[in-house]
């Protein structure tokens, strides 16, 4: 049977690993974390993942924690007015619950479901040039590394990249403690235009269910406030401070907040980008890039686990399609372009959410606290991005949708 490697124990990684071998395929991993480093590691998402990705790792019996993990019900979305209270404030449930179930408790479980298949593990930071060595020997070598300094290898491609810079200062907190939404369970995504966002949502981690924080500062911004952080304990007070300054109903849910272990606090910032999916080796060797290596989008829309089961699930029915023949640079390029096809929706959406709101996105939100089919539409595009290009991200489409629907 034809031999693979992959280069990264991630979602996508994984997911499309473990789909190989129940195909047949010999799967080498190359993982530069061990099990124990990534259970006992630092949390490293949101990682709320909608009904599509969902279904995907379900096709592959993966969806372990679906009856233990607490679903997540809907979206709701609040601007702050400038006079204090509300500007706006709707919740629409999805139609397919969402759920988050933390990277450290999936990745470990499914390296094991990995091995217990056949799949060889190699742990090891993998380096440029041991890709030459992989590629002499595998029929397929892919990279799946997420922000891996290794993806630095795949050139960047400027015309689908606006950004050369961060656009949010990053941070998560995962808590115990806070209070429920009392409707429904959902996102609650807070937006304070300029300074920047604070969304929060039920999730699973090792300890149990826990509540995951996640903040997004505009850079240089008040948000953007984590520089002088010591420790996790002061993480916490970080959090607190800036949902009693920006978002004082989101406060009140806090007060009997904890977090959930030694590990349950991140920060960092990256610059959204979108690379070549191809590189090629010195020797000429072509290898495919997955995911977040050539898909880097901002968390603010919570896409990325999406894109990576999304990715995984095309690169694997691709793979299997090409039978015996060779997975030369032209074949990687069309694999990409299917996956692109897709995740082109969602990063033109999740750049345009990064930028100060456009008139016709203002209407659109406003308006959805009015009509309950609006706000539906919106809430249930984060599983399938696509279809905000029919009436999100263009002012004409937007303004001929918002006309149909008062009609
Ligand atoms: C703050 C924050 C919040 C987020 N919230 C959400 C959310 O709510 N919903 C959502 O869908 N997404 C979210 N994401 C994004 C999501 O976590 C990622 O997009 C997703 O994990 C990408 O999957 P991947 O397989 O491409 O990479 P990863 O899951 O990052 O996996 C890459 C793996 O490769 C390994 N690796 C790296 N370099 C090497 C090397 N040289 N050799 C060997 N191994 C290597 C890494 O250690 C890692 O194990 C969030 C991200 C952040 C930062």
């Amino acid at each position: 049977m034809r031999d693979i490697l992959i280069v990264g124990a991630g979602q996508a990684g994984l997911h499309l690993a473990i789909g190989l071998l129940q195909h047949g395929y010999d799967v080498t991993v190359v993982s530069n974390r061990t099990p124990e480093s990534i259970r006992d590691g630092r949390v490293m998402s949101g990682q709320a993942m909608f009904g599509t990705a969902q279904a995907h790792e379900r096709r592959l019996g993966l969806d372990w924690w679906a009856e233990v993990c607490p679903p997540i019900d809907g979206i709701a979305l609040t601007v702050p007015s400038p006079e204090g209270g509300k500007a706006l404030d709707w919740a629409a449930r999805l139609h397919v619950p969402a759920r988050s179930v933390d990277q450290r408790l999936k990745m470990p479980a499914w390296l094991g479901e990995f091995e217990r298949l056949g799949g060889k593990l190699v742990l090891h930071d993998a380096t440029p040039e041991d890709l030459e060595g992989y590629a002499a020997r595998y029929d397929l070598v892919l990279v799946a590394a997420g922000k891996g300094q290794i993806a630095s290898l795949f050139e960047r491609d400027p015309e689908r990249s606006p950004y050369a810079a961060p656009q949010r200062a990053l941070a998560v907190t995962y808590v115990n403690g806070l209070a429920p939404r009392p409707e429904h369970s959902a996102v609650c995504f807070n937006l304070l235009p300029g300074v920047g966002e604070y969304f929060v949502f039920p999730a699973l981690t090792h300890t149990g269910p826990c509540e995951i924080m996640v903040f997004e500062g505009v850079p240089g911004g008040p948000m953007d406030c984590w520089g002088d952080v010591r420790g996790p304990a002061e993480h916490l007070a970080r959090s607190r401070r800036i949902l009693e300054t920006f978002f004082p109903w989101e406060a009140e849910r806090c007060a009997g907040i904890e977090l959930t272990d030694a590990n349950a606090v991140l920060t960092g910032r990256f610059a959204p980008t979108v690379r070549r999916p191809v590189a090629v080796l010195p020797s000429g060797a072509p290898v495919l890039g997955v995911a977040d290596v050539v898909v880097l989008n901002d968390p603010i829309t919570g896409q990325g686990s999406n894109n990576a089961a999304k990715c995984a699930d095309t690169y694997l029915r691709a793979i299997v399609e090409r039978g015996g023949q060779p997975f030369d640079a032209d074949w990687m390029r069309r694999t990409f372009d299917l996956f692109w096809a897709q995740a082109q929706h969602v990063t033109n959406w999740t750049n345009a959410l990064l930028a100060p709101a456009e008139p016709h996105h203002l209407a659109l939100l406003g308006a959805a606290g009015e009509r309950p089919e609006i706000a539906s539409r919106f809430v249930n595009g984060f599983d399938d991005p696509a279809d905000y290009a029919d009436w999100f991200m263009d002012a004409a489409r937007a303004e001929a949708y918002l006309s149909r629907v008062a009609a």
